[in-house]
């Protein structure tokens, strides 16, 4: 499945970024940022980057490779003769073929059914495909005059992503490029289940929530990490997150008691970060102090990734 995220620059108070359509986690997207940030100018970085509303488009430099402008949104309607034509090297005509005169086109194209008794249209398409020809011989591109595709016109600032409209649902993981600290924020889309119907609008709530009402969703921070240091571990970062807590951590005995009758699927394993030995149902669990622990070490914001697990799913979570 994709792992959709966005590439952000912090503002005053939030973050406005760029779409990336796949692999979004730490070790995919998060990687990629920051060996492309090594050494970078980050605040032209940011001018240059909030120019795009997708990360792919902004790695390309924007290019479109029919007619070699920039900072168009996608090309489309995108007629067969321009397709195959991406620079002087892959030169095809129609059906594959290179013909070397017009003559040769001509009498081709005269051969076959589908085009018996269409002289008139057999020669508009001579003169497109020598059109076509000339404008890469000349400018690199196919089609500078945006006759054989099309873009639409759009106001990028709305296609952009901010933390005032993201729906973390949808953007899973969100990096937010810090040009004055030279850091950056990993955010992690944290979500739980609240028994209601879903809603067909989700609602921001105050605190940080976008509300589907069967579930609700938000960012966090788990790590922040430096654009001039060490790599971080991004599979480290990934993982850590989605690693069960101890049940004791989470139950009182009774609870335990209860469950351990009921299903018998409770074992004794042990802590992934200080191998002391935690309980689990599953795979190999962390000690809820464990976990405070490495989040903050790893710069995130531990105490809002732990505080609502225990009010928001009363079945696996007590108060303290
Ligand atoms: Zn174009
Ligand atoms: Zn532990």
């Amino acid at each position: 499945m994709s792992t959709r995220g966005c590439v952000a620059i912090k503002t005053g108070t939030g973050w406005r970024g760029v779409y990336n359509h796949c692999d979004s986690y730490p070790s995919g997207l998060g990687k990629e940022l920051w060996d492309h940030l090594k050494g970078k100018d980050l605040k032209k970085f940011a001018e240059e980057l909030l120019r795009f509303d997708d990360w792919w488009n902004y790695l390309a430099e924007g290019v479109c490779p029919y007619c070699g402008r920039r900072g168009l949104s996608q090309p489309h309607s995108i007629s067969v003769e321009i397709l195959n034509r991406l620079g002087k090297k892959h030169y095809f005509g129609p059906f594959n073929k290179r013909f070397r005169t017009k003559r040769e086109m001509r009498e081709y194209y005269r051969k076959l059914p589908l085009w018996r008794g269409r002289d008139e249209e057999i020669e508009r398409e001579i003169e497109k495909e020598w059109e076509i020809r000339r404008n890469i011989r000349n400018t690199g591109f196919p089609d500078p005059r945006i006759k054989y595709h099309k873009h639409k016109f759009v106001d990028l600032s709305e296609l952009q992503i901010t933390s005032e409209n993201v729906d973390p649902l949808f953007i899973e993981w969100v990096y937010v490029v810090d040009p004055e600290q030279r850091t950056m924020d990993i955010l992690a889309c944290q979500g739980f289940s609240v028994g209601g119907t879903a809603k067909n609008v989700p609602e921001r709530t105050g605190d940080g929530f976008v509300d589907h009402g069967n579930y609700k969703y938000r960012h966090v921070r788990v790590a922040r990490v430096s654009l001039d240091g060490k790599e971080p571990d991004w599979n480290f970062i990934e993982g850590i997150i989605q690693v069960e807590v101890a049940l004791e951590d989470v139950m009182d005995e009774k609870q335990l008691i209860f469950e351990q009758l009921k299903g018998g699927k409770i074992k004794r394993s042990s802590c992934l970060i200080c191998n002391e030995p935690a309980l689990t149902m599953h795979s190999d669990p962390v000690h809820l102090s464990c976990l405070r622990k490495v989040l903050e070490e790893l710069g995130g914001d531990a105490e809002t990734w732990l505080q609502p697990l225990k009010q928001d799913d009363p079945e696996l979570w007590v108060e303290e």
